[in-house]
């Protein structure tokens, strides 16, 4: 794909309307004089129609049009490479600030899962993740998290696929616990049915378990799927392989996890747990045990995936046989398991092999 950025020349006081969720909206547009219901107006234009010029939005008045085009402008930036895998997966990489951000898409009969990014980088440094080997940047805008999924819809319908993306996991680059402001609010405009309009059950949200975020997203109301980012099943090997354990433990994000659960319907009474196989390090008959043990009193489903290498990490994947072995320990205590297929590996799109482009900044 040759590099198409949209080289506009726009102000930076000018206000990015990709930015704003149907309330914030609303509260910008009453306050340039338009009507109550001209937010409901203008995102069927930006999130229908995928509509960048407020000329052609003709139910908006003129009055209110002109004033747009003084103060507002949408824009999300192109997709300036794509990488296809022989599996169907795709990844996309989009230009911000001179670093590169990634985006999965990946196709499965029916559904079209696109698997987006909320940081440039990540500044946990999980020892097992690629991401948090690169460093961290900065956190991305709304605009930048939206724009991932307005172009992959736009990508796709110029491919003639006839598919649009039904289910969104925030498993790219970065912990969206740590930008849980501009999470939350693209999380509005993903399940508004004047936005994407997306089920609740088709948005997951995969974190490490940053507790006092994950409970500021229980206080908004915001009800998606749960994936905790367990990999461990005790304290002592989960503070070597996440560092972040130091500070919010298993037991805190158990707690966090089952509030969170008591209030969600996207949920279905089951949070998922993802365990990545590392050999040697979380895979042993015993470590399944004490995972059962964990688990006991939380209504989870448990996701395995086996680890995917990296350069210069010297972590190994637990074999497809020892993989089975731990699986079938949690099926015989009753716990839905399931070995997670990984997609697009041939492409460095899998599960924690995004690296992206970062200019480390800390
Ligand atoms: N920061 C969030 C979301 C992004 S990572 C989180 O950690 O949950 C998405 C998932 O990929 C997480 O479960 C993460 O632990 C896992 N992961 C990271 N590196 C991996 C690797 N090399 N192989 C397999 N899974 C990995
Ligand atoms: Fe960050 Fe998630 Fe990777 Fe850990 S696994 S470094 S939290 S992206």
């Amino acid at each position: 794909m040759k590099n198409n950025i949209n080289i506009l020349n726009i102000s930076k006081s000018r206000i990015n309307l990709l930015n704003l969720n149907r309330q914030d909206l609303r509260c910008f547009l009453l306050s340039l004089g338009a009507k109550n219901f001209s937010a409901e107006q203008i995102m069927n234009w930006i999130y229908n129609y995928y509509c960048q010029d407020f000329n052609k939005m003709l139910n908006i008045s003129l009055k209110i049009r002109n004033k747009l085009n003084d103060i507002s402008y949408i824009f999300a930036p192109k997709f300036i490479e794509e990488r296809i895998s022989c599996d169907g997966t795709i990844k996309w990489l989009t230009s911000i600030d001179d670093q590169k951000i990634e985006t999965v898409y990946i196709p499965e009969n029916k559904r079209s899962t696109l698997c987006i990014s909320s940081q440039i980088g990540c500044s946990l440094k999980c020892s097992f993740c690629a991401t948090g080997k690169k460093g961290f940047s900065r956190n991305l805008t709304v605009s930048e998290i939206i724009s991932q999924i307005w172009q992959a819809n736009q990508v796709l319908k110029q491919k003639n696929l006839n598919r649009c993306i039904t289910n969104i996991v925030f498993m790219g680059m970065g912990e969206p616990l740590l930008n849980i402001n501009n999470v939350i609010s693209a999380l509005k405009i993903i399940l508004d049915k004047h936005g994407f309009g997306l089920s609740k059950r088709h948005v997951t949200l995969s974190t490490s378990g940053i507790v006092p975020a994950l409970n500021k997203l229980r206080h908004s109301m915001i009800d998606v799927c749960l994936a905790i980012s367990l990999h461990a099943p005790n304290d002592y090997i989960r503070n070597l392989i996440m560092p972040v354990n130091k500070k919010y433990n298993i037991a805190s994000i158990l707690d966090s996890s089952l509030q969170y659960l008591k209030f969600s319907y996207a949920n279905r009474g089951k949070i998922t747990i993802e365990y990545v196989m590392l050999d040697r390090i979380n895979d042993s008959n015993q470590n399944a045990e004490q995972l059962a043990i964990l688990l006991n009193k939380m209504p989870s489903k448990i996701n395995l995936i086996p680890w995917n290498s990296f350069f210069n990490s010297s972590f190994r994947s637990s074999n497809m046989n020892r993989i089975n072995i731990f699986a079938n320990i949690l099926r015989k205590k009753g716990f839905i398991t399931v070995i997670r297929k990984n997609r697009g590996r041939d492409i460095n799109a899998a599960c924690g092999q995004l690296t992206g482009n970062i200019i480390n900044r800390i």
